[in-house]
């Protein structure tokens, strides 16, 4: 059985008998026991769901599933070297955040609970929105009263009730924060059941490599939920024996909001405080990530480092992609432009590169239109 474990003093809490903080303030992270084998999957479907053993959920019954997962990992070029993309725009939702929603929202079905809220006027709030709607619980999404309607769309779409908070993003922080005190927080930044869902970002790729792990991964860094859910599922796979090593993870971070970069630029240890500049790639536009010390751990464990994208790099990349057939957001090009950028500074002839495309354009068409 998981336990939910305080970053900040270490106190342990069980599942279904903690809010979305502990005493001292601290978020969670989740220890988890299990055993798994490759050997495990063999007669299952091709989803995240095969790694069952690996994803705390007790009983089959609770699962959400659209069957998700086990995305693509195709061969492309950039600057001349080979890379492999996984496919992450395909998920139901439109984006990677689906792994971390399906097992979130089954956990939440399997604890009881009934209603669920969550701040993300964009892909976490949706991915949320549609696995409430599959698991029939009630789904609050806070957002600030400026978003876009056309982001919202796909939320109340889903039927989730949305909240609009005048002010700034802070605000709108604070408002959730409240309401999370009573109601179940499906947090993609808090509630760590979300990267034990994008951990199977980790076991798809390793499996789709033969059970290897790449040399080097190039993913955002905003949030971090999929970098820390790699990171995660890497060192799992390694502490089982089942991989030899963890790859190294590239964090790529938009120039106009990258306290992560700048932090580690000026070796602090923790994010720089930075002024945030607009950016197209208004996915990974985190000022104040909440895990930014962890993101910062995770990448310089692995040997890793951060890459900022300018504007311009972005838009390229974008183009680049669009192009040859990949009609991914603008976030999702960022990533892109980082791996543009990583090898012609760095790629070594062997290296075997694992990157992804986040999330599908078709979120962003009026945004992408009106792209200058
Ligand atoms: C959420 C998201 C990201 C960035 O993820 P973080 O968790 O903020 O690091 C990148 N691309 C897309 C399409 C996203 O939805
Ligand atoms: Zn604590």
């Amino acid at each position: 059985m998981e336990k939910l474990v305080c970053t900040g003093c270490g106190k342990e809490y069980l599942p279904e008998s903690s809010g979305w903080h502990c005493a001292c303030g601290g978020f969670f992270d989740l220890s988890f026991q299990f055993d798994f084998t490759p050997r495990m999957t063999e007669g299952r479907s091709c989803s995240m769901w095969r790694y069952r053993e690996a994803l705390p959920l007790r009983d089959d019954k609770n699962m959400i599933s659209f069957g998700e997962g086990f995305t693509p990992l195709v061969e492309s070029r950039f600057s001349g070297a080979s890379v492999l993309v996984k496919q992450e725009h395909l998920f139901p939702s439109g984006s990677y955040k689906d792994r971390g929603a399906a097992l979130m929202i089954s956990k939440a079905k399997e604890l009881g609970i009934k209603k669920v809220v969550e701040d993300s006027s964009g892909n976490a709030g949706a991915a949320v929105a549609a696995y409430c709607a599959k698991g029939e619980i009630e789904c609050g999404i806070y957002v600030p009263a400026d978003t876009s309607k056309g982001k919202l769309i796909q939320i109340e779409m889903y039927g989730a009730e949305i909240s609009k908070i005048t002010g700034s993003r802070e605000d709108t922080a604070a408002a959730v924060l409240e309401a999370a005190e009573t109601i179940y927080y499906a947090s993609h930044c808090y509630n760590p059941y979300f990267l034990h869902g994008t951990k199977t970002f980790a076991y798809e790729t390793a499996e789709q490599l033969g059970w290897k792990a790449p040399d080097t991964l190039i993913l955002p860094a905003g949030n971090g939920t999929l970098l820390l859910g790699a990171h995660i599922g890497f060192s799992e796979l390694k502490k089982k024996g089942i991989t030899d090593k963890i790859p190294k993870i590239i964090g790529v971070q938009a120039e106009n909001c990258a306290p992560l970069y700048y932090g580690a630029l000026k070796r602090l240890g923790r994010p720089a405080e930075i002024v945030s500049v607009k950016t197209a790639a208004e996915g990974i536009a985190i000022a104040k990530p909440l895990r930014g010390v962890q993101i910062m751990e995770a990448v310089s464990w692995s040997g890793g480092e951060f890459i900022a994208v300018n504007e311009k790099e972005i838009k390229s990349a974008f183009m680049e992609c669009v192009r040859r057939g990949s009609f991914i957001e603008p976030t999702s090009a960022a990533v892109i432009a980082g791996v543009i950028k990583y090898i012609k500074n760095n790629k070594n002839k062997s290296e075997t590169i694992v990157t992804a495309f986040t999330g599908h354009g078709l979120k962003a068409a009026e945004k992408i239109a009106q792209w200058g």
